[in-house]
């Protein structure tokens, strides 16, 4: 009963809270340094608790101490925008070159209104409660730099759950939550390989190194090599995104270089530790039988998988119905391949990402432009709903460790 109150009074923040949503809309900001966005922010939160600010990153930790002694629970919202053009025709679109493509706007609205939620009910609040605005959530690994600075240990004691909201445009019915236990998302990383030979002239390829041929070999092989050593049923996504080599302006040379990129997506812990062993001996078999040389990157950073702990997500699942019905809450049959930096956050500490399905009430969802498309459209009346979600799951989590203690 008190979720579906939780709810109601939500719905009563609504204008305000899609105000501020619209108002972070238009200024978008990129990466790890948010300084706009930072002070939007601020202004909302002011008086519900102590304020930790990092000089490293523009992110926000706000403490809620419950009026009764307990243990921490964090909510999370990312606070990133794309390099993304908006082209969604609304009239708080923004103008300045990035966009809230992937919703994050609605997320920093959903994480200020849990917050007001939350400090209205102190009272009854049996512990503590970091709300995190963190940046950097779009492959600049902001999580991990919260977590580096021990953001999550202000109170002295590890939280005890972790929770964030992502809202779609697309993948999932409007106005409903949903989510599995265990692998949500994956972990994604990025592969930069470079073939080294040695140039020469077309006509006469025997008497070069020609690293096209190691580099195309090794591309159409990739997929048949990872058939064959991965299982099935624990997938591995090699896709690549770009090749280089040669000079278009003529065809009588054998260039030094080929070189590809690619991305990589893993579901399940240790895979791409795996998957790193055997691509790197098939590349390294592969430039060998050609007699040229080949460098393997990995690049600068990759997320863990997003590992919903089960007895968090049937958390999430228990609260979701009592605040919002039994319809309200949408299975999901398998995980997705996109990533996501929350993924580093549950590795620490048990706790579940939930997705929001924000498309608008009438469209057609399933054929909508998706998060991360620059016309992708988010209905900010949802946000008071991921705001009592929220608010909801922390009280939820305190009152059974207070009823256990
Ligand atoms: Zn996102």
């Amino acid at each position: 009963m008190f979720y579906r109150e939780l709810a109601e009074e939500a719905e009563r923040y609504l204008e305000v809270v899609q105000g501020i949503r619209r108002e972070l809309h238009q200024i978008p900001e990129f990466g790890l340094d948010l300084p706009k966005t930072r002070e939007r922010i601020l202004a909302s939160i002011h008086g519900l608790g102590e304020i930790h600010l990092s000089d490293k990153l523009s992110s926000i930790v706000l403490h809620i101490k419950g009026g009764q002694p307990g243990p921490t629970v964090l909510l999370r919202a990312d606070m990133d925008a794309l390099a993304v053009e908006e082209n969604t025709g609304l009239d708080y679109a923004s103008t300045n070159g990035y966009m809230h493509a992937c919703g994050h706007d609605l997320h920093m609205a959903i994480g200020i209104g849990a917050a007001h939620l939350l400090a209205t009910h102190k009272a009854d609040l049996k512990g503590d409660v970091l709300v995190w605005f963190q940046p950097g959530e779009e492959g600049h690994g902001g999580a991990d730099v919260m977590l580096e600075e021990n953001m999550h240990m202000i109170t002295g004691s590890k939280p005890i759950a972790a929770y964030g909201i992502h809202v779609t445009s697309s993948w999932q019915p409007p106005r409903t939550f949903g989510g599995k236990a265990g692998a949500l998302m994956a972990s994604a990383s990025d592969l930069i390989v470079t073939f080294t030979g040695r140039g020469g002239h077309g006509s006469s390829p025997w008497m070069a190194k020609d690293p096209i041929s190691a580099m195309t070999d090794a591309m159409a092989g990739l997929q048949t090599m990872i058939n064959k050593q991965f299982n099935v049923f624990d997938p591995v996504v090699v896709n690549i995104g770009w090749l280089k080599a040669g000079d278009d302006h003529t065809t009588n040379v054998i260039p030094e270089k080929a070189a590809f990129g690619a991305t990589i997506r893993t579901f399940s812990p240790g895979m791409l530790d795996n998957l790193k062993k055997h691509v790197t001996a098939y590349l390294e078999g592969t430039a060998a039988a050609f007699g040229v040389t080949v460098d393997i990157d990995w690049g600068q950073y990759a997320t863990e998988v997003v590992m919903n702990d089960p007895a968090a997500t049937e958390r999430v699942r228990k609260v979701v119905r009592e605040a919002f019905g039994e319809q309200a809450w949408m299975e999901w049959p398998h995980p997705i391949a996109g990533a996501e930096d929350f993924g580093s956050v549950v590795r620490e500490i048990p706790g579940a990402f939930i997705f929001l399905g924000a498309a608008p009430a009438d469209s057609d969802w399933q054929n909508a432009a998706p998060n991360h498309s620059n016309r992708a459209v988010f209905d900010d009346s949802v946000v008071p709903s991921g705001c009592a979600l929220l608010a909801g799951l922390a009280f939820d989590v305190l009152n059974e460790a207070a009823a256990k203690a």
